[in-house]
């Protein structure tokens, strides 16, 4: 059993700890929080050891009725390795903690790609992570357009990526985010740093990306324009291609699922933990071939697409396993491709291959 210590226990490091507790060979040794609030009250019913962010906090969270385990330097002293879930630039700032404690380390998305030897999404590239002490998961956007991208560069060749990335302003927690109403264009500079962020696990694309915030806490949606360098004759195999891929999820035009706000509903009705989507949802009608160039629409759940991502890159980093045997076990105890967003739409999986 691999031993997981989470610091940072919000949006991303409450799911993680949850999708790690779901998993046969690894399980959370504790979860180091700042805040004694409800946070910390729902990670203590929910059995998790609590560690004190700061050891000036140890009070705090034996006012609200909770005994700290320790502080987060226990926490990193008990842990095989550390999912490291703070605030975007707190973790690199955590890493000299980790090394004194010669612990390997995942970071988030949010911190600079510096902050670790190599950065990863387990489709793409878990291999690479395979020899680091400190791994970078990939954000929510570039997860999104990894999945999307790699398999057409596989099956086709990729000319060119062109993304407009249509952001959720924040998180539904996120109270003090905007804009409240307005769409604006962010970064206002073209190419937004998204197309960069991505070449960090697939360096060969050529893409290009443009920002905006809108005011949603739902989901991200991309636009989406590849330029394929040897196209298939019809958008059919590049429907199939992408149906066949375990984390996009493709949604049939039959669903009436027009936006994010349906595809939260279904995934609440379906039953998923917080209404989590783990798979980027394609819209099967919006898949285009106009000549070299394939065009599609998808929705990313930024809350939670990381999640299994964070899992694979544990099994990656301790040497567990090959990536496809992990992201086979995460799909597997998570349940994605066997629960019910994926039965409820398996018509889309039932297409038959085109010639
Ligand atoms: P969050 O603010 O929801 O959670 C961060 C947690 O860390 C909070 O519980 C906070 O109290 C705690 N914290 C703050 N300072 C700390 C410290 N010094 N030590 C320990 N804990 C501390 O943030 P989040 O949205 O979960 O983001 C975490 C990381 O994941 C960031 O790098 C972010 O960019 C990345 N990320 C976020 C999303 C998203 O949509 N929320 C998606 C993908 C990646």
């Amino acid at each position: 059993m691999l031993r997981v210590g989470i610091n940072g226990y919000g949006t991303i490091g409450k799911r993680v700890a949850d999708a790690i507790r779901a998993q046969p060979d690894m399980t959370v040794c504790g979860v180091a929080k700042r805040q004694p609030d409800y946070v910390a009250v729902g990670a203590a019913e929910d059995g998790y050891r609590l560690f004190a962010a700061d050891a000036d906090q140890l009070e705090g969270f034996r006012s609200i009725g909770i005994e700290p385990a320790g502080d987060v330097t226990d926490l990193v002293e008990r842990s095989d390795v550390v999912v490291d879930a703070t605030p975007s630039g707190v973790g690199a700032t955590n890493r000299p903690l980790y090394e004194r404690h010669d612990t390997p380390a995942l970071f988030q998305g949010g911190e600079d790609a510096t902050v670790a030897e190599v950065s990863v999404t387990a489709r793409v590239n878990y291999q690479e992570a395979t020899d680091a002490e400190y791994v970078r998961v990939v954000s929510c956007n570039t997860t999104g357009l990894a999945r999307l991208v790699a398999p057409l560069e596989e099956a086709y060749g990729v000319e060119k990526v062109r993304a407009t990335l249509v952001r959720r302003g924040g998180d539904p927690g996120q109270t003090g985010r905007g804009p409240i109403n307005d769409a604006v264009p962010d970064p206002v500079s073209i190419p937004s740093h998204h197309g960069p962020d991505l070449q960090t696990v697939l360096p060969s694309i050529d893409v290009d990306t443009i920002g905006l915030k809108v005011p949603t806490t739902m989901m991200h949606v991309h636009a989406v324009n590849v330029s394929l360098t040897d196209p298939p004759s019809s958008v059919e195999p590049i429907r199939d291609l992408l149906a066949a891929e375990d984390r996009l999820l493709t949604i049939p035009d039959f669903a009436g699922i027009d936006g994010a706000g349906t595809l939260k509903d279904f995934a609440l009705d379906a039953g998923r933990p917080r209404g989590d989507i783990w798979e980027n949802c394609l819209w099967d009608a919006s898949c285009t071939l106009e000549c070299t160039d394939f065009y599609c629409m998808q929705a990313i759940h930024q809350e939670s697409d990381v999640v299994p991502e964070n899992v694979d890159a544990l099994r990656a980093i301790t040497g567990h396993c090959d990536g496809p045997t992990s992201q086979r076990l995460t799909n597997e105890h998570l349940g994605i491709g066997t629960n019910q967003l994926h039965e409820r739409v398996g018509l889309a999986r039932d297409r038959q291959p085109a010639d």
